[in-house]
């Protein structure tokens, strides 16, 4: 990763900057964290607090408890909504950071796949899937699911 690391929130409220590489990268497909992303798994980086800056704009939290029976206080955007990081109060120096919010996702380098008996059966074979570079013009998409084909 490009050190340092700038990045916002969807809206542009919520402006950070992260000065050190992450501890670790994974990829969760756990139950909370495909409501969070509102998709298959979220990316989380582990960084230090101290290498994380809120440069502008303000969070907002709330709490839950975890599976291992600690509590997670989740930051987003009071604006968007959307989830900045995580941290819990046992791991004071420790943040769970969310990258898709970087301005450069180019760089991302999960090591680890964690609770895969969440993973979404259609990820196994997600390379089989017809790919575009960007996404379909809307217009001939829709001419197309109206004559009964394929958007794709
Ligand atoms: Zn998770
Ligand atoms: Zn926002």
């Amino acid at each position: 990763m490009k050190i340092p690391a700038h990045g916002s929130c969807q809206c542009g409220n919520i402006q950070y900057r992260i000065d050190d590489e992450p501890l670790a990268t994974y990829a969760c497909h756990c139950l909370d964290c495909q409501k969070l992303s509102t998709s298959a798994f979220s990316v989380t980086l582990l960084l230090q607090r101290r290498s994380f800056s809120i440069l502008s704009g303000e969070l907002k939290s709330w709490e839950r408890a975890t599976d291992s029976g600690g509590k997670a206080i989740c930051w987003f955007c009071p604006t968007c909504g959307n989830r900045i990081f995580h941290e819990s109060p046992a791991f004071p120096d420790l943040i769970r950071f969310k990258p898709g919010t970087l301005d450069d996702t180019s760089e991302l380098k999960p090591q680890v796949h964690l609770w895969t008996c969440r993973e979404q059966a259609w990820l196994k074979h997600s390379a089989d899937l017809p790919r575009l570079e960007t996404q379909p013009d809307l217009a001939s998409a829709a001419a197309a699911l109206a004559q009964g084909k394929s958007p794709f």
